[in-house]
C-alpha cells in the first residue's frame, strides 16, 4: 500500500494546493505544478513508484505522494477552458442578482458537491447573466478537486473547427468524438449560429449520444423553452426549441436540470 499523505502542506508558493493556475494569456486555461510536487521526493517527480508485494514482485503504481495532483491538474488542462475563465471556480463569490439566479447556483454547486448524483444543466437566459461563468466554476471544480474528465466546447467555435477540419480532410469524429466520449461536457452558446439542417445535425450527434450513454452534459444558451414563457409570449418569441429543433430539446430537457435566469446583464454594471 502506497503511503498517502499530503503533498505541498506549508508550502506557501500554491497555498498547499500543489498547483497554480496561470493567468498568462493563452488559449485555455492552464494549472502548473508547483515546484512542491515536481520536484517529489518520494518519486524523484516522476509521478510513479515502485511497489513491492507480499511475494515480491515490484510493480508500478501513481505515486500515493504527488500523483493525484498530477492527474487533476492533467484534467484542468485537458477541458479546454477558455483563458478568459483561468481560475474561475464554482466556489468563487458571485452576487446573485435575484432569486432565479441564486436557484441556479445553488443547484451547481450541489451538482459539484454531490458529483456524479445530480442530473447535468441547462442555463438559460438573457446574455451576460454569468451563465458561461457558472458552467466553467463547475468543471474547474470538478478537475482539480475530483480528477473528472471535463471538456468545454463553445457551440459557434466548434462549428468553426469542423467546417476547417472538413477543408483540410480531416474526419468529422475527430473533433465530435472525443466531445462525445468525454465524462462531462460543456457546450456553452448552444442555440448561436444559423441553426442550419447541418448545424443542427451535429448538435443531434452530439446529444443523442451522449443522452443513450447517460453522459453529464451541461449547456448554456440565450434562449429558453418554450414553456417558461408567458402563454401570450410564446408566438412572437424565438425560443430553444426553434434553435435547435423539437427532438433535441426534449433530450436535453430530458438530460438536464432546467435552470432559467432571469434579470440584467452583469456586464452593464449598475
Ligand atoms: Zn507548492
Ligand atoms: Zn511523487
Amino acid at each position: 500500500m502506497a503511503r498517502r499523505r499530503h503533498i505541498a502542506t506549508g508550502c506557501r508558493t500554491c497555498s498547499g494546493r500543489g498547483y497554480m493556475i496561470s493567468t498568462e494569456n493563452d488559449q485555455y486555461a492552464r494549472a502548473q505544478l508547483c515546484g512542491c510536487v515536481s520536484e517529489c521526493a518520494d518519486c524523484g517527480g516522476s509521478g510513479t513508484v515502485f511497489l513491492e508485494n507480499e511475494r515480491g514482485y515490484r510493480y508500478l503504481e501513481r505515486c500515493g505522494t504527488c500523483g493525484v495532483v498530477r492527474l487533476k491538474v492533467r484534467r484542468y488542462n485537458n477541458a479546454k477552458i477558455p483563458s478568459k475563465f483561468a481560475g474561475v471556480l464554482q466556489s468563487d463569490d458571485i452576487d446573485p442578482r435575484g432569486q432565479s439566479q441564486l436557484d441556479a447556483m445553488t443547484y451547481v454547486k450541489s451538482f459539484v458537491d454531490k458529483y456524479p448524483e445530480e442530473k447535468g444543466f441547462l442555463l438559460m437566459g438573457g446574455p451576460g447573466l454569468a451563465k458561461t461563468r457558472l458552467a466553467v466554476g463547475a468543471i474547474a471544480e470538478l478537475t482539480l478537486q475530483k480528477a473528472v474528465e471535463c471538456v468545454f466546447t463553445d457551440f459557434f467555435f466548434l462549428l468553426g473547427d469542423l467546417r476547417e477540419a472538413y477543408s483540410a480532410g480531416i474526419p468529422e469524429n475527430e473533433i465530435i468524438g472525443p466531445l462525445i466520449n468525454a465524462e462531462i461536457l460543456v457546450i456553452d452558446e448552444m442555440g448561436k449560429g444559423r441553426s442550419s439542417e447541418w448545424e443542427q445535425n451535429i448538435l443531434d450527434q452530439l446529444i443523442s449520444k451522449r443522452y443513450n450513454s447517460s453522459k453529464k452534459t451541461l449547456v448554456t444558451t440565450n434562449y429558453v423553452a418554450r414553456d417558461s414563457l408567458p402563454k401570450k409570449s410564446r408566438n412572437n418569441t424565438e425560443v430553444l426549441e426553434d434553435r435547435v429543433g423539437e427532438r433535441i430539446a426534449s433530450r436535453l430537457y430530458e438530460m438536464c436540470a432546467p435552470l432559467f435566469i432571469e434579470g440584467s446583464d452583469y456586464r452593464k454594471g449598475d
